[in-house]
């Protein structure tokens, strides 16, 4: 009998052992599946979902202890071209780096949550100032500004930031994360690191923009552009050089519309390149016309937009536009500017090798505005610089944009590049780079 009580107790023992065990496996797959749920599977921070049920509780708990709770929305500018150009790769890689670097700027207690490809969330609350929430947020993008460096390649990115904060932009989670997005988007339009809080005229400014990006759908299939021409002279005959296209969208109910105000937004919703092939074309038809009057300018200079390079095919449509209307390539300047997205060298480098084979001359863009480095005029077949018109601005005046602008032409005709002065405003500035020797102007003052 003692021996089957002892069998008994041991059985008794094994069995709750198993019922133990099986139910933490249940449980931790519980664990797992709630955390999953919850959590990003690349990045392994917390998710949306999460984020909005924090985000509900935390302003629970701030309205007992009458402190703020705020919300920041980090977009990363221009990741999607990165994955484009070099690679998910390259572009993973570059978000963890990211992660890493931002989460070492947060205070303890604050929870960061990815949102989808590159968008971040922070959540920080008991804040009693939002110059807390400006200081953090500019500690953040200071943190981003070092290039990365991924598999031998420098990539430097900008931020966009909105930020929204309870109670002062909303009681609930829809509207903070509602507000977030506004502001965010208003970050955006902006293409240096920058921080917007919400303020209630971005609602009326969003039906804006949301009515003008459908009214850009249709002018694109309308073509309602038009061309201007700016004229460029040889700074020492005073001869015309060349003239650059700019374009207009003439809107049927506002009018002319500047590219400032809805290249950015062409940019954003990929609606940039048929534009810019729209022009491309209409100039180069009215170059030929003028041609054919015979009083065609020597050069033609038309904008592209960085994104024309990240599709990879160029140069085949410029070849079909050289097709069809027989422009003759050597009088036809590109003008491009440096971005992020060009730091896939070797598809960019390619794609400007083929149209500088066909004779189609190259130049870069606003130089010195932060975008460009120097070692692009080394690196790409260029064969004009234009300088920007900050840099003019406060000349003769300024000795350093003095210094800067004598060393920058030197260096261009070191790789023999022709430099183009952008900008040009006043007759003292015009007296002044006389003495500089680039070779064009190009502004206002004529
Ligand atoms: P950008 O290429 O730097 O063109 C020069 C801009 O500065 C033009 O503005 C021109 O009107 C303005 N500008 C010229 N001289 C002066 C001056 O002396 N003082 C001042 N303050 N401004 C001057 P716009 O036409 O509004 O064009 C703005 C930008 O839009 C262009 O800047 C270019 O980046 C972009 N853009 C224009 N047309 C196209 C296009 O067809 N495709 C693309 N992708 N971008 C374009
Ligand atoms: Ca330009």
């Amino acid at each position: 009998m003692k021996l089957f009580n002892q069998h008994l107790e041991k059985k008794i023992g094994e069995r709750t052992q198993e019922l133990t065990d099986s139910h933490k496996d249940l449980e931790d797959a519980f664990k797992q599946i709630d955390y999953s749920a919850r959590h990003d599977t690349f990045s392994r921070l917390p998710n949306r979902r999460y984020l909005e049920q924090t985000i509900e509780w935390k302003i629970l708990d701030s309205s007992q202890s009458r402190t703020m709770v705020s919300l920041i929305l980090i977009d990363v500018d221009r990741l999607k071209h990165v994955n484009d150009t070099l690679g998910h790769s390259v572009g993973d890689q570059l978000l963890l780096h990211i992660i890493k670097r931002i989460k070492s700027c947060l205070p303890e207690g604050s929870f960061m949550t990815r949102h989808g490809g590159d968008e971040f969330a922070i959540l920080i609350d008991g804040i009693y100032y939002d110059d807390e929430i400006k200081e953090l947020t500019a500690k953040i993008i200071h943190s981003l500004g070092p290039p990365f460096h991924i598999n031998d390649k420098e990539l430097s990115i900008t931020l966009s930031i909105g930020v929204s904060i309870h109670p002062e932009h909303g009681d609930s989670v829809e509207e903070l994360m509602k507000h977030v997005d506004l502001a965010m988007y208003k970050a955006k339009e902006d293409r240096k690191s920058k921080v917007v809080f919400y303020s209630t005229e971005m609602d009326e400014e969003l039906v804006g923009r949301m009515e003008l990006l459908a009214d850009l759908h249709t002018a694109i299939k309308r073509e309602e552009f038009l061309v201007h021409y700016q004229p460029q002279f040889d700074i020492h005959t005073g001869a015309l050089s060349g003239v650059e296209a700019l374009v207009r969208w003439v809107h049927p109910l506002h009018g002319l519309v500047s590219p400032g105000e809805f290249i950015p937004l062409a940019e954003e919703f990929d609606l940039i390149i048929p534009i810019d092939e729209i022009v491309m074309k209409t100039a180069i038809q009215q170059f030929n016309e003028w041609e054919k009057e015979g009083i065609a300018p020597p050069r033609l200079s038309v904008n592209l937009s960085p994104q024309q390079f990240t599709q990879g095919n160029l140069s085949s449509k410029i070849s079909m536009i050289w097709m069809e209307t027989r422009f003759p390539a050597e009088r036809l300047v590109i003008e491009i500017t440096e971005s992020i997205a060009m730091n896939n060298e070797e598809c960019l480098t390619a794609q400007l090798q083929e149209i500088a084979v066909m004779g189609i001359q190259i130049a870069i863009d606003d130089f010195g505005t932060g975008y460009s480095s120097l070692s692009y005029v080394k690196k790409y077949p260029l064969n004009q610089l234009k300088l920007a018109r900050p840099f003019i601005m406060d000349v003769p005046a300024n000795f350093n944009d003095t210094a800067m602008i004598k060393a920058i032409i030197d260096l261009s005709h070191h790789f023999n590049l022709s430099v183009v002065v952008k900008g040009v405003e006043t007759i003292e500035q015009l007296k002044f780079l006389r003495t500089m020797n680039c070779e064009e102007v190009q502004g206002f003052y004529f």
